[in-house]
This record gives structure tokens, C-alpha cells and sequence, in this order.
């Protein structure tokens, strides 16, 4: 059975990080067509300076911690309204890890959930309001009926990554009713959402680093 161990989370952060990095211009770009150009560096900013802070933590800290670190430091560097968000995401991954040395298949289930509920319990956003949330729920979803149907931790964030971009591209068409998108109102559809687009690499870089 797969572990998802202080190592893993490291490899997680490190390849969001890395996606980040890659897909900064692009996360930019669909923020300047219906919000203010910072979503990609916004995001490049947290990312980097999480990967000096885990760097600097010592090679004992566990899952939990390591995650409350990852939290305070994107809701201290990433700003704008993403920032507290993907930083409730994580504190609230953090307190549902607690001090387990690691997690399995259906742990890392249980603490994805909490902090995607975090997200929307924070950002009062529902399923079409065009915002992340509408790539992390379907996620959660597809994460949970595919280890239910017996697929292991690996099959079963492929899946969730598939229905992260499922989610994200169901989406684009309408109209966001949260965040500066939604003061375009009807000029906000038809474009991608900068959050859910970067909530997909989020789940790409767990499917990548969690798997086997
Ligand atoms: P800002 O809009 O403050 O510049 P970012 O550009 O970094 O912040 O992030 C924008 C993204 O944040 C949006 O594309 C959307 O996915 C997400 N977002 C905005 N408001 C909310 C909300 N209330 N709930 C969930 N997600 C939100
Ligand atoms: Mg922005
Ligand atoms: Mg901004």
C-alpha cells in the first residue's frame, strides 16, 4: 500500500513547485483576460520560498508539520485572494494529518477533504461560482470512488487529476460569481480560470509524486 510519508510530501511540494515554475506565464496570462496578471507570480512567489522553508526544516519533521509550514508560508507570500486559500488548504490538510507518521490511500482521502472543504468554507465558493474549487472538489470525489472501487492510491490520483481538469474546463464557459472575475460578470465566461487551472497542477504534482 502506497505511504504518503514526510519524503512524499516533500516530493508533492517540490513537483508543485516545479509545475509552477512551468506554468507561471500561462497562470498569468488567464489571469490578465479576467483578473488583475498575478495569479502566475503570485503563485511562483509562495511556491519558491515553501521550498526554502521545507528545505530548511530538518529531515525529521513529519507529514503535518511539514504541511502547517507549506500553509503559513504561501498565506505569507502568496497574497491576493488565492493565497489565504491555497494556505487554508493546507493548514487544514495539516490538522487532519496531525502527528500520523504517515498516511494511507484513504488517509491522504480524509485529508485532502478537509482542506478542499476549507477552501470553500474560506472562500464561500460552490460548485460553478468559476473559481479552484471547481477542481478540487470533483477531485475529492473522484480520489474517493476510486479507492472505494479498489484502485490503489497511484489509479486513484490519476483519476482525481482528470477530474480536477474536468471540473476546470466545465467552468470556463460561465459566468465566475467570486473573486475580481466576478466584477466582469458576463465578460468573465469563456475564459479558463487562473485558480482552477492552478489547482489541476496541484493534483497533476500529487498524481505524479504520491503515486506508487
Ligand atoms: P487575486 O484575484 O486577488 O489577484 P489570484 O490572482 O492569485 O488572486 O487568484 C485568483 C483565483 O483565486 C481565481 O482564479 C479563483 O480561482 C480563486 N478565487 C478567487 N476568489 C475565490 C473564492 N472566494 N473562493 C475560491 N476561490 C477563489
Ligand atoms: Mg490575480
Ligand atoms: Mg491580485
Amino acid at each position: 500500500p502506497a505511504v504518503v510519508n514526510p519524503a512524499a510530501v516533500r516530493r508533492w511540494l517540490d513537483e508543485f513547485t516545479r509545475l509552477i515554475e512551468a506554468h507561471a506565464a500561462e497562470l498569468t496570462e488567464l489571469d490578465a483576460a479576467i483578473g488583475d496578471a498575478d495569479h502566475g507570480t503570485n503563485l511562483q512567489r509562495g511556491t519558491t520560498a515553501v521550498r526554502e522553508a521545507l528545505a530548511g526544516l530538518d529531515s525529521e519533521t513529519g507529514v503535518g508539520p511539514l504541511l502547517k509550514t507549506t500553509a503559513m508560508t504561501l498565506i505569507s507570500k502568496v497574497g491576493g485572494a488565492s493565497g489565504p486559500l491555497y494556505g487554508t488548504l493546507f493548514l487544514r490538510m495539516s490538522t487532519a494529518a496531525g502527528d500520523s507518521a504517515a498516511l494511507d490511500g484513504a488517509g491522504f482521502a480524509t485529508m485532502f477533504r478537509a482542506g478542499v472543504e476549507g477552501v470553500a468554507a474560506r472562500g464561500k465558493a460552490v460548485l460553478g461560482d468559476k473559481t479552484m474549487y471547481d477542481a478540487l472538489a470533483p477531485a475529492c470525489d473522484a480520489l474517493d470512488a476510486a479507492l472505494a472501487a479498489g484502485s490503489d492510491l497511484s489509479a486513484a490520483l490519476d483519476s482525481a487529476a482528470a477530474a480536477a481538469a474536468q471540473g476546470r474546463d466545465f467552468v470556463t464557459p460561465l459566468v465566475a460569481r467570486k473573486g475580481r472575475a466576478s466584477y466582469l460578470g458576463q465578460r468573465s465566461a469563456d475564459h479558463q480560470d487562473p485558480g482552477a487551472t492552478s489547482a489541476v497542477l496541484l493534483i497533476q504534482a500529487a498524481a505524479t509524486a504520491l503515486g506508487s
